[in-house]
């Protein structure tokens, strides 16, 4: 073999390596759709055909002649920004877009841990309301963008706008559907019977409501208590993702299958969702049952404690403790 063939070769080689290691990030960030491409595929095929093939046919390659390679390497994936930290910690990144590379500790490996590629994919951060390109936005200015919102016909009926409460700077954030009548009457979210389970719920877990943040998918109450429709969370639901942007917590339960689905993009019952790790822009979910329906079904307690008890285990929590 020639000098300028073993070169050749050894390049394929390298570009090869690049193109797999990308491709592995792509996977772990949930990019899965590249790996799909039909004419991607074909082509990588093909490359790795000839590179096999060149290798069989190459002397073993110095560290020295991997340079290339390096010289070749895509860039990084791309570091979050830091943003205003809490004193006692190390800042916390700020995701730039949807596909944000930030890297949480893995949580414990079971089915469906990767979300499934999104048929309508979420809106990049920077087009979601009260978000300025490149800042991590703050619920205040959230919710002044808010303002007396009339975006969708649930405002007609409502007495107040609820946008969500509790610890700005919280770890552990709960997503519910939307309020209730008490809820509706008092501005706050989960303050009904709903309210007073998910805060048991959340003090079994050893936290104090204080310490969380609670949520909704929708702001405003749908009347006598429906399901909010399709048009209605499509109108909210850019709220919802500009709050945990700004919050940017360590971990998110969805509670019940609006808040589930609506953050997954995934139609999945509620009921096969549950206690099954799930990633949503790079902090980790556990979807499990909505409090209201624990009310009306008791028997599922169990399976949502069990939800929750995986919850605490992220945060080192036992059962009993308190913060
Ligand atoms: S539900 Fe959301 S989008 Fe609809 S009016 Fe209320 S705040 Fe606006």
């Amino acid at each position: 073999m020639n000098d300028e063939t073993l070169e050749s070769a050894q390049e394929l080689a390298a570009v090869l390596q690049d193109v797999r290691r990308h491709l592995l990030w792509q996977e772990e960030t949930g990019g899965r759709a590249l790996l799909v491409d039909a004419q991607v595929a074909a082509e990588l095929r093909q490359q790795q055909r000839a590179a096999s093939s060149m290798r069989a046919m190459l002397p073993r390659a110095k560290p020295a002649e991997s340079a290339p390679a390096r010289a070749m390497a895509p860039a990084e994936p791309p570091r979050a920004t830091p943003s205003a930290p809490p004193p006692a910690e190390p800042p916390r990144a700020a995701p730039p877009a949807s596909s944000s590379p930030r890297a949480p500790a893995r949580p414990p490996p079971s089915a469906g841990m990767l979300v499934d590629v999104p048929q309508q994919p979420a809106r990049a951060a920077a087009s979601l309301p009260g978000v300025v390109e490149g800042e991590r936005p703050t619920l205040d200015q959230i919710r002044r963008e808010l303002g007396d919102c009339k975006r969708c016909k649930l405002c007609s009926g409502r007495k107040n706008i609820v946008f969500g409460s509790g610890n700005p700077r919280a770890e552990l954030v709960f997503v519910g559907e939307g309020p209730g009548e008490n809820e509706d009457l008092q501005g706050v979210p989960f303050v009904g019977a709903a309210g007073e389970l998910l805060t048991k719920m959340i003090e079994a877990m050893g936290f104090r409501r204080d310490d969380v943040y609670i949520c909704n998918v929708v702001k405003c109450r749908p009347p006598g208590n429906r399901n909010p429709e399709p048009e209605e969370i499509a109108a909210c639901e850019p709220f919802l993702r500009s709050q945990l942007l700004a919050l940017q917590p360590k971990v998110i339960v969805a509670l019940g299958k609006f808040a589930a689905q609506t953050l997954l993009r995934d139609s999945t019952p509620i009921t096969r969702m549950r206690g099954t790790w799930r990633m949503y822009e790079g902090v980790q979910l556990m979807p499990t049952f909505h409090p209201a329906y624990l009310l009306r079904n008791a028997a599922e307690k169990r399976k949502a404690w069990e939800d929750l008890q995986q919850v605490m285990k992220l945060f080192g929590k036992l059962p009993g403790s308190r913060a």
